[in-house]
């Protein structure tokens, strides 16, 4: 963050009437957690990683994710295979990770280059090794309320809503965007804690009218500022999801942060907010994953 945008939030926070929901510091504690619980086990969780291709962002998070693994004790690995792998090679690579039993998280970084069909590879990994949640085995038991491993982003948004409420029984919740990694298993989240909730997609006809009836609105779309401050109720709880890389090279959310801080009771920062929380969870999978091998 460059100093003017440091002293640019420094000014809003002093007169802004939202609370800042502190995903990294929030993600620091779970990982501090983690470290202990692992301590504790007769095994070190151990994450097998597989990046496909030389997408620079791709590369990015891959090095984020090895660097909470070491700081929560989790041995990990990157397979990093050529653009041009196919897809039997990469199903190839996955059948042996699944085979072997030092291994129990495995995580295929997406986006997958075009030759290759990202569903059949997230099907192709064990579901007990399946430490993004992706796998239909995993979506399907989230979507009839059993356990499973989650998958990270929503699990992040979750602990991060429930900071703000003690219960979300009876809330309504509204999400913007219906993504598999996302949206859906975000509503079935909220769903399993008894929201009333509303998803909303590019076909929403008025997704503005939605979110003003919302306590929570979870904004997951990839539309830079989208959601303005006329669109929140007083005193809501805002999630900001959204990742936009604007031309001067800043980052913002989907959710028009400044204007936003005025109207609701709660809001994560972009960068600071789902992001460092996404990785927490992706650890806590991995985890719970060695926890049950
Ligand atoms: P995605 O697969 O592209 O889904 C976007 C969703 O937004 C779709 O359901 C789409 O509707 C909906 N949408 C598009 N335009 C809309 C509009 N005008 N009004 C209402 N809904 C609209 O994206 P994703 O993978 O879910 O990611 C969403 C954003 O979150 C991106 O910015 C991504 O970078 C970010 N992200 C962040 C993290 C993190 O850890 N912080 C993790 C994952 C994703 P249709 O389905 O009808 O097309």
């Amino acid at each position: 963050m460059t100093i003017i945008a440091l002293l640019k939030r420094c000014v809003y926070a002093m007169r802004m009437s939202a609370q800042l929901i502190d995903g990294k510091a929030l993600a620091a504690s779970i990982r501090q957690a983690l470290a202990a619980q692992v301590a504790q086990m007769n095994i070190q969780p151990n994450l097998a990683v597989i990046i496909v291709g030389d997408d620079p962002a791709s590369h990015v998070y891959v090095r984020n994710k090895g660097r909470a693994a070491e700081q929560c004790g989790i041995a990990s690995t990157t397979d990093s295979l050529p653009a041009s792998t196919t897809q039997k090679e990469l199903l190839a690579h996955i059948d042996a990770l699944n085979k072997d039993a030092a291994v129990h998280g495995i995580l295929v970084q997406l986006p997958l280059p075009k030759q290759i069909d990202a569903n059949e590879i997230i099907n192709a990994i064990a579901p007990e090794k399946d430490v993004d949640g992706f796998h239909i085995s995993n979506a399907g038991k989230l979507a009839t309320g059993q356990d499973s491993l989650v998958a990270c982003t929503p699990q992040g948004c979750l602990l991060m809503i429930q900071q703000q409420h003690d219960s979300l029984a009876g809330l309504h919740a509204v999400i913007i965007g219906k993504s598999n990694i996302v949206g859906r298993p975000m509503a079935q989240l909220l769903l399993n804690q008894g929201c009333t909730v509303t998803v909303c997609h590019s076909k929403t006809k008025d997704v503005a009218a939605e979110c003003r009836r919302a306590d929570i609105i979870i904004a997951a779309v990839g539309r830079p500022l989208m959601v303005k401050a006329d669109w929140i109720k007083q005193g809501a709880t805002i999630i900001d999801v959204g990742i936009n890389r604007l031309d001067d090279g800043s980052l913002v959310g989907d959710v028009d942060f400044d204007s936003a801080l005025n109207v609701a009771g709660a809001i994560t920062p972009v960068p600071g907010g789902v992001g460092p929380m996404t990785i927490a969870c992706l650890m806590n999978n991995t985890v719970k994953a060695a926890s049950l091998s």
